[in-house]
């Protein structure tokens, strides 16, 4: 099978590996949609000398066909559209059990230490196959193992309401998910990012409000915005101190917020900025496996047009020029796809 590496400085190649083969309880699945994710981009700027050895394959947003079943595995046939959950976890230990896989002392992330998405081929355990509804596109698929799980986990966490203001810091593929679903759940949402083309397209896709950090006072615009009180809510996905800050300050009394991004280096809060005014801070990281069917309910009967943000296709192929243009920042969400005809909405295999 093909599969791609990072070999470092911002490169990627695709090289040839030996096929899968599933063990007993694993399962292969031909890869339909494979999302380029931001955290992607964290391995893909290593330095060669970082990289050196290192051909794992990168993707952890799977989404395909199954195609090869290990003995044991009964539940999953092959032929089923599948998204696949991207944490390998042992199945047993008191965090899998409750359906945190990410926390599993044993997991494995795709991509690092095990192979992943961006191959023909990837090979998971039966658990991690989530059967993906006839209606939804193996790009939902990809973006749901991912993007969208974490804007849903935290939506969850948030739990907005059609009487919040939700102020999303960052406007990628996780936090248009998370405006989406914040509309969907009745929220008003503001989108902030200081990238023009992210800006249009949130507010193409339903944001109530897009404000450039860049060009006015944060806090300030989102208090204009809602009568002098601050959001009720803020998701913050972008990473940044300036993001980080923004989230805190601009909420109102008692607020909520939750923190998905990573990158900052510099120590961004103090507790002065949240004691005062009651703040409740939260983490969040991906989402438990148990969430699935609930976020799958979600997208389907609020119809929400996930798929809308993808902006850029590309073949496995062209992986060198896909994560190059990736790198800038300027697309909506990337995916690789195999076979262009199975993406329309509702195509079965
Ligand atoms: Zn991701
Ligand atoms: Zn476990």
């Amino acid at each position: 099978m093909r599969g791609v590496v990072f070999p470092g400085n911002r490169r990627a190649e695709v090289r040839d590996f030996a096929d899968p083969q599933p063990g007993p309880g694993e399962v292969v699945v031909r890869m339909k949609a494979s999302g380029l994710c931001g955290s992607d981009l964290h391995l893909y700027r290593q330095t060669a000398e970082q990289r050196a050895g290192n051909d794992t394959i990168p993707g952890h947003e799977p989404s395909g066909i199954v195609e090869a079943l290990g003995k044991g595995v009964t539940r999953v046939q092959v032929g089923d559209r599948v998204s696949v959950y991207h944490y390998r976890g042992c199945g047993h230990c008191k965090q899998c059990l409750a359906g945190n896989i990410m926390w599993c002392p044993e997991r494995r992330g795709y991509g690092g230490p095990i192979h992943g998405a961006d191959a023909d081929l990837l090979l998971t355990d039966e658990r991690n196959c989530l059967p993906l509804p006839d209606e939804l596109s193996f790009a939902h698929g990809a973006l749901m193992a991912c993007a969208a799980g974490t804007a849903y986990s935290s939506m969850r966490k948030l739990q907005v309401s059609g009487q919040d203001t939700v102020a999303v810091f960052g406007q990628g593929p996780v936090g248009l998910c998370g405006m989406l679903m914040a509309k969907a759940m009745g929220g008003r949402v503001i989108g902030i990012d200081p990238i023009a083309e992210r800006r249009a397209l949130s507010l193409q896709l339903g944001a109530d409000e897009a404000i450039d950090p860049g060009e006015i006072d944060v806090r300030d615009a989102i208090h204009d915005l809602t009568d002098g009180e601050g959001a009720d809510l803020a998701f913050e996905t972008s990473g940044s101190a300036g993001g980080q800050n923004g989230a805190v300050n601009s909420l109102r009394l008692g607020g909520k917020a939750v923190f998905v991004g990573f990158g900052a280096r510099e120590k961004t809060l103090n507790p002065s900025q949240f004691i005062g005014r009651q703040l409740t801070l939260m983490g969040s990281f991906v989402i438990p496996i148990y969430m699935y069917w609930d976020m799958v309910k979600l997208v389907l009967e609020r119809q929400i047009p996930l798929e809308q943000m993808v902006t850029h296709r590309f073949s496995i192929e062209e992986a060198p020029e896909a994560f190059a243009l990736f790198d800038q920042g300027k697309t909506g969400k990337a995916i690789s796809q195999w076979d262009q005809d199975t993406y329309r909405r509702g195509c079965r295999p």
